[in-house]
């Protein structure tokens, strides 16, 4: 059994540490590529969402290196996302390749069947070692989470640009060797300082936050890098999810600090139930930016994201009653680094000329209600 599975920020630190405890074969897909945009929007339906052929391309590329068994991460809310692994394992199978697709679901509801698949997965090892493995793998995400969470703080304050970014690598391979937990602690302690040795300027500060669908705020390839652009800009950046987070099935959301139900009780007056993926928190830590004195929020969104596409046309009336600029940015395979680029660099003009005459109120901004 070669396994392997899609792309998604840090997700390969959290997988290929759980395989690499467990001594099991896993086959990493190529780094994303044009290629993989190009294979996962030949083989997908044309009005899929963006991450399901982004991840159909790794799938495939996956399997041209060998890889026999997909794992999928799926459910979480009426969206289409429940039906990705479905989805996928028949466009693979029509085309001709030869696999299993294994689902994972995290919802409470679902856990006895991951369960049930998950011992598949283990091929015969202890469900103590699992447990460990699985334990360990989190640990070394929930770092990687805070280690990327510094960068977006202190990347535009980068005397030298491309830095922070460069030093963050060198942090993911600290984390990545780390073998026992006596080793992690050693690589948190030498991988902050290595963020916090890089050379700094004074510079007029920004802030800017990122909402949107959870895949797209995760994966930088797929988003153009939109986090290292606006640091390149200028702007202290915040997501308001990471990928511990999202993992977490309590809600809680320990890297950003607040609890998803604090986001829906900020979101209900424009929102006031559940409409799948992200939508709600997107209007609701929208609103939380704002309490937090931030200058603008950018808005992820796949075309044709249902979700988002309904936090979009409510984010318009949460900008105009808060006086907080939104900046949506739509992204499929036809999206341009340079329109991105040129939209960004007027979103931060944008937000800093706000900073600059808002400064008087920001002081007597409302605080959160966490
Ligand atoms: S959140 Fe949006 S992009 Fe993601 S699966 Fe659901 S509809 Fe598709």
């Amino acid at each position: 059994m070669r396994i392997a599975w899609p792309h998604m920020g840090s997700l390969e630190f959290v997988l290929g540490s759980v395989f690499e405890e467990l001594g099991l074969d896993y086959v990493l897909p190529p780094p994303n590529s044009q290629r993989t945009l190009e294979l996962g929007a030949r083989f997908g339906p044309e009005f899929a969402c963006f991450p399901l052929k982004t991840t159909l391309g790794n799938f495939i590329e996956a399997l041209e290196a060998g890889a026999d068994t997909l794992i999928m991460v799926a459910g979480r809310g009426p969206c289409r996302f429940g039906y990705y692994a479905e989805t996928q394992r028949r466009i693979l199978s029509e085309a001709g390749y030869e696999f299993e697709m294994v689902p994972l679901e995290f919802e409470p509801s679902r856990i006895p069947l991951t369960i049930k698949r998950l011992k598949r997965l283990k091929q015969g090892r202890p469900w103590a070692s699992l447990y460990r493995a699985i334990k360990f793998a989190l640990h070394k995400a929930h770092l990687i989470d805070r280690l990327e969470q510094q960068a977006l703080h202190q990347r535009w304050l980068d005397r030298d640009k491309g830095a922070t970014t460069e030093a963050l690598k060198r942090c993911y391979r600290l984390v990545w060797e780390a073998g026992s937990y006596q080793e992690l602690a050693r690589a948190e302690e030498e991988a902050f300082a290595l963020l916090c040795s890089v050379p700094q300027v004074e510079r007029e500060e920004i802030r800017i936050g990122i909402v949107g669908e959870f895949y797209l705020v995760l994966e930088p390839y797929f988003n153009l890098n939109v986090e290292e652009q606006l640091g390149d800009l200028g702007a202290y950046v915040e997501r308001n999810i990471y990928l511990t987070d999202w993992l977490r099935p309590s809600g809680e959301r320990p890297v950003l600090g607040h609890h998803e139900h604090a986001s829906e009780r900020l979101a209900a007056p424009y929102l006031s139930h559940k409409v799948g993926g992200e939508g709600v928190f997107s209007v609701g830590d929208t609103i939380l930016f704002q309490h937090l004195g931030f200058d603008g929020v950018v808005q992820l969104m796949p075309f044709t994201c249902m979700p988002e596409t309904i936090a979009k046309s409510i984010l318009p009336q949460v900008s105009q009653h808060l006086g907080i600029p939104v900046l949506s940015l739509v992204i499929d395979e036809l999206t341009g680094m340079a329109g991105v680029a040129t939209r960004l660099e007027a979103f931060a003009d944008l937000a800093r000329f706000r900073r600059r005459t808002c400064s008087d109120q920001r002081g007597l901004a409302p605080q959160p209600a966490f």
